[in-house]
């Protein structure tokens, strides 16, 4: 019977890697459509200063709004498109849609743009955010790129050297996603980082985990005594922002802010697209 059985589970293993394998193929094909297509949208997520209790920067965020499936996600995405090489493509039109959309923002407003290690493998990515910053008219202090420990563990000698002519540019360089890695804190110690982004896996335990609690107090005294800015991601309720307000956490992202939103409501929300709108319920409505 065990034989019987080990065949049938052969062919019906072959057979589940096979359509594995086709679907894999169907989302490359539609992903290298979808970007010749247009079908790309950044939506952006404001990050809050709670000191001048202000928009003080916005995160891109990549969607595709598939003509059948609707609104994808990047988690969906994002993998492949790092796998296959496309992400380099995909990421250039991210640089250059972003800070043409964010060189419009009021000057205070900065722009966060997330980079996959993929992206250091293209040996032109320095040259990529050069050409998107002199085109889009925004001032490299108003960039801050998004890297986490991944882009540092590979290759990390020549991710480095590409980091610091970022850096040289007037770029900031942010780390994201802090304390999920294997070594996040040996990480701050080989790149002078301008910002850490604590991940929103502590953020969300905060007032019910006492260890969550404690890394956070210990990495906003961290950033302090480095000169780093601190920002907590992934804020959902009035007394997570309490606190981390009662911390001393400068900056603030998450959902109870405002969620990630298209680049015209971003628009409208900074003030600097119809002014008529203003009055408008404001995608900052939760504060207050
Ligand atoms: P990330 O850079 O850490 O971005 C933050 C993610 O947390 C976003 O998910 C955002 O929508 C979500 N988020 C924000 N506030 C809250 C909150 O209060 N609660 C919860 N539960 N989630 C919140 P999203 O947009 O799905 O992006 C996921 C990841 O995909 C990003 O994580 C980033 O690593 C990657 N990604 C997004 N856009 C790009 C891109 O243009 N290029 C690259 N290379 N990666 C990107
Ligand atoms: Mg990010
Ligand atoms: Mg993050
Ligand atoms: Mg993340």
């Amino acid at each position: 019977r065990a034989k019987a059985d080990g065949r049938g589970a052969y062919h019906f293993f072959e057979r589940a890697m096979d359509e594995q394998l086709q679907a894999r193929r169907a989302l490359e094909l539609d992903l290298r459509r979808a970007l010749q297509a247009g079908e790309f949208e950044l939506f952006y997520q404001p990050l809050y200063h709670l000191g001048d209790e202000r928009v003080t920067g916005c995160e891109a965020l990549l969607r595709w709004r598939h003509p059948e499936r609707g609104m994808v996600s990047p988690a969906d995405f994002i993998p492949l498109a790092e796998e296959i090489g496309l992400i380099v493509q995909l990421g250039e039109w991210v640089l250059r849609r972003a800070c043409a959309e964010a060189a419009n923002w009021p000057e205070h407003v900065r722009l966060a743009v997330n980079l996959s290690p993929a992206q250091f493998r293209d040996r032109g990515l320095v040259r990529t955010v050069v050409s998107a910053l002199a085109a889009s008219g925004l001032p490299a202090q108003r960039l801050e790129l998004e890297i986490t420990e991944s882009v540092l563990l590979q290759d990390s000698q020549a991710n480095m050297t590409m980091l610091h002519d970022l850096k040289a540019l007037g770029v900031r360089i942010s780390m994201d996603d802090f304390g999920t890695g294997y070594s996040s804190l040996s990480y701050l110690r080989s790149f002078p980082f301008d910002k850490i982004k604590i991940d929103q896996t502590f953020v969300r335990d905060i007032l019910h985990d006492s260890d969550a609690m404690a890394i956070i107090k210990a990495v906003l005294d961290l950033g302090a005594s480095m000169g780093v800015v601190t920002t907590a991601e992934g804020v959902e309720t009035q007394a997570q922002l309490d606190a981390l307000r009662q911390q001393g956490c400068a900056e603030i992202q998450g959902y109870f802010i405002s969620r990630p939103a298209p680049a015209s409501e971003i628009a409208k929300m900074l003030g600097v697209e119809g002014r008529a709108d203003l009055g408008a319920p404001s995608v900052l409505s939760p504060i207050g």
